[in-house]
C-alpha cells in the first residue's frame, strides 16, 4: 500500500497495488507546465488500485489532449493523476505527491526534444526523443 497527498494535505489518496513502470522523467510540454517543475516524473496504476480517501470533491480537470484529463487538486494546485478513455484501466500516475518510497527507481528520460533548455541530462539512463521543440505546443 503506497499513500500519497496534495501539497495542503486535503486531498490524500492510496495505492494498493504496484506501480507499473518504467519510473519515466517525462520532458513534455504538458508534464512541465503542470508540474511547474524542468519535468514530470511518472509511472502508471492500475485504476481498480487507485482510491482517493479525503478530498475527492476538491479535484479538477483539465483536458490535456483529446481523450486525455488530468485531475489536480484545485486546494492548491498539486497533478494527482490523469486518464485516457482509450486505457481507462490504467491512471498516468505523478510521483512526485506521493509519501511512500515505491522501491522503484527513475528508469527513462522520455520526449527529450522537448527538454527545458536550463535543464542538463547528466545520468545515463535511455532517453526516447521526440516531441515538439521547447515553447512550441504542437
Ligand atoms: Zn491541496
Ligand atoms: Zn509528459
Amino acid at each position: 500500500m503506497l499513500k500519497g497527498s496534495c501539497a495542503c494535505g486535503s486531498v490524500r489518496y492510496e495505492i494498493a497495488g504496484p506501480l507499473i513502470g518504467p519510473v519515466t522523467y517525462c520532458h513534455c510540454w504538458r508534464c512541465r507546465k503542470h508540474s511547474g517543475s524542468s519535468f514530470g516524473t511518472t509511472a502508471g496504476v492500475r485504476a481498480a488500485d487507485f482510491r482517493i480517501v479525503a478530498g475527492e470533491e476538491r479535484l479538477a480537470s483539465w483536458e490535456s489532449s483529446p481523450g486525455t484529463r488530468r485531475y489536480f487538486a484545485a486546494c492548491c494546485g498539486s497533478p494527482i493523476y490523469k486518464r485516457n478513455e482509450r486505457t481507462p484501466d490504467q491512471f498516468g500516475f505523478r510521483l512526485g505527491t506521493l509519501d511512500d518510497d515505491p522501491h522503484m527507481r527513475g528508469a527513462l528520460h522520455f520526449q527529450t526534444g522537448s527538454k527545458a533548455p536550463w535543464l542538463e541530462i547528466a545520468d545515463d539512463l535511455p532517453c526516447e526523443g521526440g516531441g515538439p521543440p521547447f515553447g512550441s505546443r504542437d
